[in-house]
């Protein structure tokens, strides 16, 4: 058992420098910091506005997008310049997964790398410069027409009725946590649940990795390259990882392998500071220190609307035909990461809210007749 005075440095003393740590990172980025807080007390502003216009629910939408990641302020940025007058809703969490994230290196145009909420806000500035309607809310009912042509219907939680043409939905995927208290606790504090979003925070540090599947094996790999050190924590006696993944796992030298192994607690007040594993077989505890714990147990999309109007796979993600964004129902398209469990980047995502669109028209433009008729 390793305890936390073996690094030399006594446990207060290692807290109080990883506090500094972080607190040298939000003085450098404090202006970022300050930029987001004005640019979503304005969006909340605005969100007041629309609450107090007089939505005429006779109107019948061209385009309704649901959900405001990239993939659905691209979908709404195609569909606003061609006119479709798209209505968005952003769901629980306006900006999606890229605003639980600090910087964002890979998506093409930001040389110097952006930070995930100022990304979305000026996605959604430009979405709105094209026209589009952003509204803060959520739709929590769906009622699909079966007929080209037909009138869908959405429900927002606050009982507006909507009715539309065309729907795009971007309602993306939430990352699945073990759950623990502590693990709740300490998101944001080193529980992370995307490895190559946070793990650059992590270099030249020892972390620790949970799941056995490709993301686990994948990001395994991805933060070996970063930090001295990875423990991998698989719970079953073997990984469900594909056998080039395992493969690349365990030729990795300064990935920890262990099998039947889970977390009993992590440790830490305001940051991580270590983890308690247990092994499943022995009942074994064992007490390593890490300064980041990254959580890659699979992801659930946000589909529960949709159960039984639209065709999904066995885990919940909506089918789409062939290369393009239709799903099972004339006039309902699917977008990003809602669809896709396989690439789940936002510049993928953003590349299928772009086709989403464009289905969209293409189908407005196929329907026409019926429409007049
Ligand atoms: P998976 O569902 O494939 O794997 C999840 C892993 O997490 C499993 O090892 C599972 O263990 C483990 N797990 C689940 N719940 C817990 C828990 N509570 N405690 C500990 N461990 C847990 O999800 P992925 O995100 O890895 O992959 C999703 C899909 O995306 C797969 O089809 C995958 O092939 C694909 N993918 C492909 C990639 C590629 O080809 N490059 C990259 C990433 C993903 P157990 O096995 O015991 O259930």
């Amino acid at each position: 058992m390793i305890s936390f005075a073996d690094g030399g440095l006594d446990g207060a003393q290692a807290t109080k420098n990883k506090l500094k740590r972080r607190l040298i990172f939000f003085i450098e980025n404090f202006d970022k910091f300050l930029i987001n807080l004005i640019k979503i007390q304005d969006t909340t502003k605005r969100y007041d506005l629309h609450l107090t216009q007089n939505y005429n629910s006779m109107e019948i939408l061209k385009t309704l997008i649901i959900g405001s990641g990239p993939a659905g302020y691209t979908a709404a940025i195609y569909a606003a310049r061609a006119d479709l007058k798209p209505l968005l809703y952003t769901g629980m969490e306006p900006g999606g997964q890229l605003t639980t994230t600090t910087e964002v290196d890979n998506f093409p145009g930001y040389p110097e790398g952006i930070d995930g909420p100022t990304m979305m806000v000026q996605l959604q500035q430009q979405a709105e410069r094209f026209g589009t309607e952003v509204r803060v809310g959520f739709i929590n009912k769906v009622e699909f027409s079966k007929e080209p042509g037909g009138i869908h219907k959405a429900y927002a939680e606050d009982g507006t009725e909507l009715k539309a043409r065309s729907i795009i939905i971007s309602t993306g995927a939430t990352a699945k946590y073990l759950g623990l208290p502590s693990e709740q606790r300490l998101r944001g504090g080193g529980v992370s649940a995307c490895a190559v979003c946070d793990g650059f925070f992590y270099k030249g540090q020892e972390v620790a990795i949970v799941g056995g599947g490709d993301t686990a094996a994948e990001e395994a790999t991805y933060l070996a390259n970063i930090c001295s050190k990875v423990t991998m924590l698989v719970r079953k006696d073997r990984m469900r990882a594909s056998k080039a993944m395992q493969h690349r796992v365990t030729n990795t030298p300064n990935i920890d392998l262990r099998y039947n192994t889970e977390i009993d607690e992590v440790l830490g007040e305001q940051v991580v500071e270590g983890l308690r594993m247990k092994n499943n077989q022995t009942g074994k505890t064992e007490e390593i220190e890490i300064t980041g714990l990254f959580i890659a147990i699979g992801h659930k999309p946000n589909t529960d609307i949709f159960k039984g109007q639209l065709d999904m796979d066995e885990a919940g993600y909506l089918i789409t035909q062939g290369k393009t964004t239709l799903t099972n129902i004339p006039g309902v398209f699917a977008s990003g990461d809602v669809q896709d469990k396989e690439y789940r980047q936002a510049v993928t995502a953003a590349g299928t809210g772009c086709m989403a669109a464009l289905d969209a028209e293409r189908y407005l433009q196929s329907v026409e007749d019926l429409i007049e008729a």
